[in-house]
């Protein structure tokens, strides 16, 4: 997309799904409160995870709740099988990334969820708005199947259309809110892993979605000067649950097992025995205490339920 088209399409979203940035707005349409979930959902007892390639679809879609699902590229398209979050509000829907490379077909996939979720709840067709959580390759791969739809709007990964879409004074020091229309988000600047990251607060379920800074997998580190931003993410994020209810804290990626310190090497297509996709909000504290006390030099080392993983010390592949 050319720099001249690029704010054209923001102002066509921000015209259509009425944007709201305000934070009195925001706390009217959704108040946040401490023990009080306004739509709480479920996971799945078992994600598709690569040991059954001859039957597991391309995608597994999981409706979290009504008005959330959770898709999943399957193991045996892409090693990595990230995981895609997509919310429905009444004005707008958001879709979190697109997927890793491989065969699947993610905008047909996505279609058939948001046809069924818009004649479900007669709002006609309202815009589809794909951002990423950072814009990595498994992320980003498939953007391609949803340029040129009409209604949708794919919000380039590079940092500056990140700082603009969301409405980052400060990135990443400051927070932003998006409202898709009775739904407002909360997104932080997360970098560390990689800088254009995000994570994202949904207050409605409470779910806080952190891309790939935090889930139960390696946690990349990709260059030295990339560690405070890490740590001080991380922080970010622990700080913001004592502000605000999160019930889970949700990645993109599983490469841990269920048992303590059972780490799956990455590219691993099989892996019977995964540990849950969600963390309860501790884990944070978790990761930053492990993160400080391996102080200014991070180091490849395996923890119960993650691994700091500085990939220019020990190599990607790398598995204790
Ligand atoms: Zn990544």
């Amino acid at each position: 997309m050319s720099r001249i088209l690029l704010p054209i399409v923001f102002l066509a979203v921000f015209a259509s799904v009425a944007i709201l940035r305000a934070a009195d707005q925001a706390t009217v349409a959704d108040p946040k409160q401490f023990g009080r979930i306004a739509q709480p959902g479920v996971f799945p007892d078992q994600w598709i995870n690569g040991t059954d390639c001859e039957t597991n679809p391309f995608g597994q879609v999981h409706a979290y709740n009504e008005d959330l699902y959770i898709i999943r590229q399957s193991k045996c398209d892409s090693y990595e099988a990230p995981f895609l979050y997509l919310i429905f509000g009444k004005d707008a829907a958001l879709l979190l990334d697109t997927g890793s490379f491989g065969f699947w077909p993610v905008a047909q996939i996505v279609k058939e969820v948001y046809d069924d979720w818009t004649e479900r709840n007669g709002v006609g067709r309202i815009p589809l708005i794909v951002a990423h959580t950072h814009s990595h390759g498994d992320h980003t791969y498939g953007d391609f199947k949803f340029r040129g739809i009409p209604n949708v709007f794919v919000i380039p990964p590079t940092l500056a259309a990140v700082i603009q879409f969301w409405g980052f004074e400060d990135y990443p020091n400051d927070q932003t809110q998006i409202d898709l229309g009775g739904r407002v988000l909360d997104v932080l600047g997360t970098p560390g892993h990689e800088p254009t990251s995000i994570s994202v607060y949904d207050r409605r379920t409470q779910l806080l979605l952190s891309g790939d800074i935090v889930y139960p997998g390696h946690l990349f580190i990709f260059s030295q000067n990339h560690w405070a931003d890490f740590k001080a993410s991380i922080k970010r994020m622990w700080d913001f649950t004592k502000e605000n209810p999160v019930e889970w804290v949700v990645g993109c990626h599983i490469e841990m097992g269920a048992d303590p310190f059972e780490s799956y090497k990455y590219t691993t297509v099989e892996q019977p025995n995964e540990h849950t996709l969600q963390f309860r909000p501790k884990i944070l504290k978790k990761i930053l205490e492990a993160a400080n006390g391996q102080g200014v030099e991070p180091s490849c080392e395996i923890f119960d339920e993650f691994v700091i993983h500085p990939v220019y010390q020990c190599g990607i592949t790398w598995n204790g």
